[in-house]
């Protein structure tokens, strides 16, 4: 194989995912410094340690509002548009509920009912205001917490890519732990594999193939504890306060952007299959692939990639709306 086909992987932990960059020359030090750009962000949007820029915005709730960089004022201000869309899934002041359930961490329960119901009134997200000369945060109540999870490793992916085309990148892969950006088509494109549920083997039920763009998995079974034979996962539903319980195992998001895709995938598990296949007919730039617990593999459309089933357990069908 001759140097220019051949792929250079990468690999690091960071947020507490698998981050696997792929290249197309040896280059050590382009993927060092491509590993402290996500640390640099990851630093300031972490809500799991006791200080980052989130975390100063979080210890100062009910108390006063916090001016933060351009890029995490900027995140905010998208996380906070997304959680206000009519009947959105999506909720950056989810962090109280995150912190309870603690899904995925150690200590992970089922909180008491009434511990879901007093976080739940922290969790309004018109309780988190913005200031745009400032480029303050104010978090209106004491104990309302910001939690930006749900969006930003993909806003990252994307900081990734524009970070390697100003290097003069021209092919190149970033997955930060199932948000994948992709830049330029490499021989024969990129081949994206769809992970099949619960498979503890890395099963796949098919692949994308892609060029110049972001695919986004979220999934319940990619964070989740049993308890009383009942799997609860980590998206959590910000109307109950309780995982989101419909007929999905995951959702597939292609786009762009994979910001875009990082908070689609949220908006689609609220609005589940029908819903969220109606709401893309407006977005031809989004497209979405759902798998549904009754083994079904739905695409909204396909004209920005191509899906091949390989698992005959499942059964594709496209949109029906
Ligand atoms: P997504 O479906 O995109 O997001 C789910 C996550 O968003 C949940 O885990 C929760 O944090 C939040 N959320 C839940 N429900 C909602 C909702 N309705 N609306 C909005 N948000 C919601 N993991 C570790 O184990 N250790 C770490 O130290 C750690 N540090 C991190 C630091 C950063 C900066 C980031 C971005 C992530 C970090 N993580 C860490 C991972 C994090 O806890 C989430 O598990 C991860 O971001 C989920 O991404 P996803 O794409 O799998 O799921
Ligand atoms: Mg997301």
């Amino acid at each position: 194989m001759s140097d220019t086909t051949r792929v250079y992987s990468y690999s690091a932990v960071l947020m507490g995912s698998p981050i696997l960059l792929k290249l197309f020359s040896h280059d050590e030090a382009l993927a060092a410094r491509v590993f402290r750009l996500i640390k640099q962000y990851e630093d300031l949007l972490t809500v799991n340690r006791a200080q980052s820029q989130v975390m100063d915005i979080n210890h100062a709730a009910g108390q006063h509002p916090v001016s933060v960089s351009g890029p995490v004022y900027a995140l905010i201000k998208c996380a906070k548009a997304a959680s206000m869309l009519p009947d959105s899934a999506f909720n950056l002041a989810i962090g109280p509920l995150v912190k309870r359930w603690r899904i995925g961490f150690r200590g992970d329960t089922v909180p008491p009912m009434e511990d879901i119901v007093r976080l739940l009134a922290l969790t309004n997200p018109e309780q988190v205001l913005l200031n745009d000369a400032e480029q303050s945060v104010y978090l209106t109540q004491p104990g309302v917490e910001i939690d930006l999870g749900a969006i930003a490793k993909g806003y990252i992916a994307d900081r990734v890519r524009d970070f390697l085309r100003k290097e003069g990148v021209v092919q190149g892969l970033i997955n930060l732990g199932g948000n994948v950006q992709t830049l330029g088509t490499p021989e024969g494109g990129w081949s994206i594999g769809l992970k099949k549920p619960f498979s503890t083997s890395g099963a796949m039920i098919g692949t994308l193939d892609i060029a110049n763009k972001s695919v986004v998995t979220s999934g319940v079974y990619e964070r989740f504890f049993e308890h009383n034979g009942q799997i609860y996962h980590h998206i959590l539903d910000p109307r109950t306060g309780y995982p989101l319980n419909n007929e999905l195992d995951s959702v597939t998001i292609i786009s762009e952007d994979s910001i875009d895709g990082d908070i689609w995938t949220t908006l689609m598990y609220g609005m589940g299959v029908e819903k969220g296949c109606a709401a893309l007919r407006a977005r031809p730039d989004i497209e979405a692939i759902f798998v549904t617990k009754a083994k079904e593999v739905v695409l909204s459309s396909s004209h920005h990639y191509r899906f091949t089933l390989l698992d005959n357990n499942y059964r594709l069908t496209g949109s029906t709306v």
